[in-house]
């Protein structure tokens, strides 16, 4: 029988015997379908364990360990219950009960560092926020009226194992749906038997047992969580388990903040409902929960505003740069060229730029095609670089064009300096270039207009040259042309 169809015929023959659990009479058969559902979710878990082996083998392996663990404690009760007759507390039975809950965390564990996206410290925070929240009403509730009132350690120990081993338990848990990864059906029916398993445990402990109006129905969820771990186990995807979401480190959502918001509210709306009905507010664990939360929620701010401001000096970094050779574009030169012309008029030394085309190159895309002209245009661009002063600036102007700014050279030297990328220029590709010195009034846009005409008359004259621009004159710097 294949997969697809043994979890539905789990699924629905464990609906059916909680259905006749209900129905039966108190009696050994009752308890015996009780250990039996558990058993077969156990039975289920291990044939999954070594059908997949690997780590996901040993989460299953795991989880089977807790099913036994509790299963064994269902079965050492129907022995106490109809057949010695006795109803102990605490009992071997709760030993094997509490044997659950460290081998079903450390699944969630084990979980979890597989599905989690590295780095994603947020999701650390959240779980550490919702789990913080969650402790304190569960501290109120289930735990604090628990202390004290038995007789030997050992009752006390146990008493208190279960609240303190639910909330071990629902920490994995937060822990594991923080850190996102594949939700798969396997995954949210573990989910939902664990939620399953949580509740049973919250009805047990803050009700006197598991009989409500006269039918065992505190059971239930007990009985329900088996089953739909059994249905995880042989679901088709139960070896997708350690799956990362394809979208990676889980984003924001508005869910999540709204989810961190309800579990933070729950410090105050704990003392509230206390002050509301009368009972003596549990001052204590509000002032320390609220504290905590208080810090891992402005750690959590923290790390937003950190991820906020790195993606945005990444924007400004792309917004910055031609993405084919990762010179300045544009953008970078506009606001480069302002800067220079600010420190040339002040300390009055001279400003040149160079309007740089390469020859023929629509003749070189058409003879060896567009990749290999790309790769022309980010080789000559790092070749260029390599051979600039520590001031001179390159930037990709638009298509083959690019814009040489020189700080502190005057036409001779920018020459010179031109002279060295022609020898430089890959694949003997050529370049005209016209260059213009600033005669210290004009604005950036006549400048380059200047470089520009020059650059035209340089491709008429023959192309692989420089031209400099009219009304570049060589000698006195630029404060002293204006003088
Ligand atoms: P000239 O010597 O007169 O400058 O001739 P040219 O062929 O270099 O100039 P033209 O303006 O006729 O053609 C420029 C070519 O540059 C055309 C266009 O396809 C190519 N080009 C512009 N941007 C890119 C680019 O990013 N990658 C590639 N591969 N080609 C580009
Ligand atoms: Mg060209
Ligand atoms: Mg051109």
């Amino acid at each position: 029988m294949d997969g697809s169809r043994t979890w539905r015929i789990h699924l629905l023959g464990g609906l059916l015997a909680m259905g006749v659990y209900v129905l039966l009479p108190y009696g050994i058969a009752r308890d015996a379908l009780y250990a039996a559902v558990g058993l077969a979710g156990a039975a289920a878990s291990f044939l999954a364990a070594v059908r997949l082996r690997g780590a996901v083998g040993l989460a299953w392996a795991l989880m089977g360990l807790g099913l036994l663990g509790a299963s064994t404690g269902d079965l050492m009760w129907l022995y106490y219950d109809h057949i010695a007759g006795l109803d102990p507390f605490p009992s071997l039975a709760d030993v094997f009960y509490l044997l659950q809950y460290p081998f079903v965390t450390a699944a969630l564990l084990l979980l979890s560092r597989h599905r989690r996206t590295p780095g994603d410290r947020g999701a650390r925070l959240d779980s550490a926020i919702v789990t913080a929240g969650l402790l304190l009403p569960y501290w109120v509730l289930l735990i604090e009226p628990n202390i004290g009132g038995h007789d030997s350690t050992f009752g006390q120990v146990v008493a208190l194992g279960y609240p303190l081993a639910d909330v071990v338990l629902l920490a994995g848990l937060v822990r594991l749906l923080a850190v996102g990864g594949a939700r798969t059906p396997s995954f949210q029916l573990i989910t939902l038997a664990m939620l399953s398993l949580l509740s049973g445990d919250v009805i047990f402990t803050s009700t006197v047992g598991a009989e409500i109006s006269g039918l065992p129905l505190g059971d239930l969820p007990f009985l329900m969580s088996y089953v739909l771990w059994g249905a995880a186990a042989l679901h088709p995807s139960a070896g997708d388990l350690l799956r990362t979401s394809p979208d990676g480190a889980p984003v924001f959502t508005t869910r999540r903040l709204l989810t961190l918001m309800a579990v933070v509210l729950l410090a105050p709306g704990t003392m509230a409902a206390q002050l509301l009905a009368g009972f003596e507010p549990s001052a204590w664990p509000v002032t320390v929960t609220s504290a905590l939360l208080f810090v891992l929620v402005v750690a959590r701010m923290a790390l937003l505003l950190h991820r906020l401001q790195e993606q945005a000096r990444m924007l400004d970094e792309v917004a910055r740069t031609d993405m084919l050779t990762g010179l300045p574009n544009r953008r970078t030169l506009d606001a480069q060229l302002a800067r220079e012309y600010e420190r040339a008029d002040g300390d009055g030394t001279p400003l040149c730029l160079a309007m740089i085309d390469l020859d023929r190159f629509k003749q070189f895309n058409d003879a060896h095609g567009h990749q290999a002209g790309d790769l022309l245009l980010s080789g000559a661009a790092t070749a260029w670089s390599l051979a600039l002063g520590g001031r001179d600036m390159l930037a990709r102007y638009g298509g083959e064009e690019f814009v040489l700014v020189m700080p502190g050279r005057d036409l001779r030297d920018a020459e010179r300096l031109l002279a060295s990328l022609r020898v430089v220029t890959p694949q003997g590709q050529t370049f005209s270039a016209g260059l213009a010195l600033w005669d210290g009034r004009e604005r950036p846009s006549d400048l380059l207009h200047r470089a520009d005409l020059a650059l035209y008359a340089a491709k008429e004259a023959g192309r692989d040259r420089v031209v400099r621009a009219a009304g570049s004159r060589p000698g006195p710097s630029p404060s002293s042309t204006r003088a």
